[in-house]
């Protein structure tokens, strides 16, 4: 067993962003997960994704409520959040981008995801936002939040997971091929249900990969977690793992091993101000 010191505090519970830390970058995750310091900057790509979810999450409370969100509403909305929670520790990373290249992705997802899915879902919603939460061998613990959870039109169970990247993934993937299977595994055992479907929705796509998912394979799925989750907790050694993915990270300015290209170094300089960009 590793030292006190190197095991995650304050208990040995693992999300899954926890574990592709561990994966991509074992510094980053040693500097986040373990040392407990905070990043210094935050994407922007990853601020569009947080209120893109949100504005998701409304759109479907506002229909499980009997309402019908027109796309001007949704849009409203959108602008509304992204607007009031806009912070200075948000980070344009590609040099001479701006904010509201991010704020249109947002808009176009949104329409995208009004016209090819939302006004033809028939579905119903077991849960938005969902915490789920499995305890695993050796003490391990899993914990994540599923995007949303309902049933399809004949009741077959189904966990989706939305996705703001620029490109598509597979089952292949990291993320895809652990995240959704085993957020699914969950939603079986919470929900009483003998299989689940899995999905990936690519929001910039308008695109969903559906995988079904039985116990058996979210047995398989959870110990592939464990084993994962129990090399991170044993590990005494944290290498950095310098890549295209250190212009993303908040620990940028002081690790001494980053590598951040010239065209991706938005996030070294502060930011300028505290106010959100003018939306138009
Ligand atoms: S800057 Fe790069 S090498 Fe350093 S912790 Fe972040 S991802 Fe790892």
């Amino acid at each position: 067993m590793g030292t006190p010191a190197h095991r995650p505090t304050p208990v040995n519970v693992f999300s899954f962003s926890r574990l592709k830390a561990f994966s991509q970058c074992p510094l980053r995750y040693k500097y986040r997960y373990i040392d407990g310091l905070s990043e210094a900057f935050r994407s922007i790509e990853s601020y569009l994704g947080n209120i893109v979810h949100e504005v998701l999450e409304w759109m479907y409370a506002r229909r499980d409520t009997g309402e019908s969100p027109t796309l001007d509403a949704i849009l409203d909305e959108l602008a509304r959040r992204w607007q009031a929670s806009w912070s200075e520790e948000i980070a344009v990373i590609r040099v001479g981008n701006d904010p509201q290249d991010s704020y249109r992705s947002g808009r176009e997802m949104l329409t995208t995801f009004y016209h090819r899915v939302f006004i033809h879902d028939r579905s119903t919603t077991v849960a938005l936002e969902q915490r789920l939460h499995a305890r695993l061998a050796d003490g391990i613990a899993f914990t994540g939040f599923a995007d949303r959870i309902g049933r399809t039109a004949n009741g077959q169970l189904f966990v989706v997971d939305y996705k703001t990247s620029s490109r598509e993934g597979d089952a292949g993937d990291f993320s895809e091929g652990l995240q959704a299977p085993l957020y699914a595994a969950s939603a079986m055992d919470r929900h009483g249900d003998a299989t689940c479907l899995a999905g990936y929705h690519y929001l910039r796509f308008g695109t969903t990969n559906w995988r079904p998912v039985t116990r058996q394979q979210g047995a398989g799925i959870r110990a592939r977690f464990t084993e994962l989750a129990r090399q991170a907790l044993l590990a005494t050694e944290f290498p950095a793992r310098p890549g295209v993915l250190c212009a993303w990270c908040g620990f940028n300015r002081t690790c001494p091993a980053a590598q951040v290209p010239g065209h991706l170094g938005g996030g070294l300089n502060p930011p300028p101000g505290g106010t959100a960009p003018a939306l138009w």
